[in-house]
């Protein structure tokens, strides 16, 4: 007999990330009693700033807890134009703007509201693991465009161009990346603007959301190529930038066209983001911007000082970043090798397997996000933790033979 609660083919083909599986082994040893780090999540351990917190606190007392607009209250909406236009793109009008239920969302809308099944979305690798799986529970087909540690994680337009074909819908980018840290230079932007200029049946989406932990100069695709604002959508929020993951809000700035398709997407879904979020966020990106300089400092420090434990270990190659939390060292190097307890070592899974088990460290591994032979830390941890997961992984590292 069928099954009535049978997938969808759509549903079928996507699992459950492995960042959650890994999250999943690392709690259970935990509650083992094993002593676990886990490196795996990505989002600040900073709290929200208080300014933030007390504005949620009085629209929740001021009634502030009805429904909002479905596509984000006037006011959030504005700040989101003050801030775009501050950053060197044009001001957008309120109706370029759609508020969502964190920058997962907008990626969701915007991919429902416009892939049939077949459409192709490019998809740089490695990439942020529910892109693909967006992708394809809207119908789409993700198609990975890889990159190398040697070419700095970045795709280049000759690779862009050919890979663009007549059923290419989108080219989905992210600056600064997770999980490689890759920031897209002004000149690398332009240089593949000139090869969307002559694509014109694709729409170009960046997700931007890690704008604000970037230790190069940012700079938004929206004020590289103005000209492509007509089939740009640019994803932001403020769940990394001002430690709000819970919060839920995210933002997309592009088309009308776009965003009223994006909007009867979210009118059936979730409606408006929560009404006491868009105030919280309001305050965030309003009020003071100094410790996002601060924070960003604190971030650069943790990375230099993990990348170099990690390049002392002989094993790990580990680039640098220029952006974002992450660092994505390579592992080839432990290939072929067996750990301190015996564990035969063949790809980046094993080596997450045998660190977790053997050290009680938590890494992801890079076929997560497409690109296997790496592996992803996060360093948005405390420099205790930190440090004493290095210490672990240098010892994982030299017990190899
Ligand atoms: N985009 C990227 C590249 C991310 O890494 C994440 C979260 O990890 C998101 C979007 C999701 O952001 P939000 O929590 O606002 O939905």
């Amino acid at each position: 007999m069928s099954d009535p609660f049978r997938r969808s083919a759509r549903v079928g083909a996507v699992e459950l990330s492995e960042i959650l599986t890994i999250s999943e082994r690392a709690a259970a040893l935990k509650r083992e009693g094993r002593d676990v780090i886990t490196l795996g999540t990505g989002e600040p351990d900073f709290p929200t700033p208080a300014h933030v917190v007390e504005a949620a606190h009085r629209a929740a007392l001021a009634g502030e807890t009805t429904y909002t607009l479905t596509v984000g209250t006037i006011a959030l909406r504005e700040a989101i134009a003050a801030a775009a236009g501050r950053e060197g793109g044009d001001r957008p009008d309120l109706a370029e703007i759609i508020v969502c239920t964190g920058a997962k969302q907008v990626l969701y809308n915007a991919f429902a509201a416009t892939l049939d099944p077949g459409d192709e979305v490019l998809i740089p690798a490695p990439y942020w693991t529910s892109y693909p799986d967006i992708v394809t529970v809207c119908g789409g087909r993700p198609v990975a465009l890889p990159t190398t540690a040697a070419g700095g994680f970045r795709i280049t337009p000759g690779q862009l161009a050919a890979a663009i074909g007549p059923r290419t819908r989108w080219l989905l980018l992210n600056s600064p990346s997770n999980p490689a840290g890759a920031v897209y230079a002004p000149d690398d932007l332009e240089a593949l603007a000139e090869v969307l200029r002559a694509a014109p049946h694709v729409g170009i989406m960046v997700d931007e959301i890690y704008q604000h932990i970037c230790y190069v100069p940012f700079r938004s695709f929206r004020a590289v190529a103005p000209d492509l604002a007509d089939r740009t959508l640019i994803v932001n929020g403020v769940s990394k930038s001002h430690a709000m993951t819970g919060w839920r809000i995210g933002w997309g700035i592009g088309p009308r066209r776009l965003i009223a398709a994006m909007l009867a997407v979210q009118s059936q879904i979730t409606s408006g983001a929560s009404s006491v979020s868009q105030a919280a966020a309001v305050a965030a990106l309003e009020g003071d911007r100094q410790f996002l300089a601060e924070r960003c400092d604190d971030f650069r420090a943790r990375r230099d000082r993990l990348a170099a434990a990690l390049n002392a270990t002989g094993i790990l190659d580990c680039p640098s970043a220029d952006g974002a939390f992450y660092l994505f060292p390579a592992c080839a190097a432990a290939f072929g090798r067996s750990s301190g307890r015996g564990r035969r070592i063949e790809n980046d899974g094993d080596f997450c397997e045998a660190l977790l088990e053997e050290e009680g460290v938590a890494l992801v591994p890079g076929r997560a996000f497409g690109t296997p032979g790496h592996v992803r830390l996060s360093y948005a941890y405390s420099r205790a933790s930190l440090d004493e997961a290095a210490t672990r992984i240098a010892r994982f590292c030299a017990e190899l033979r």
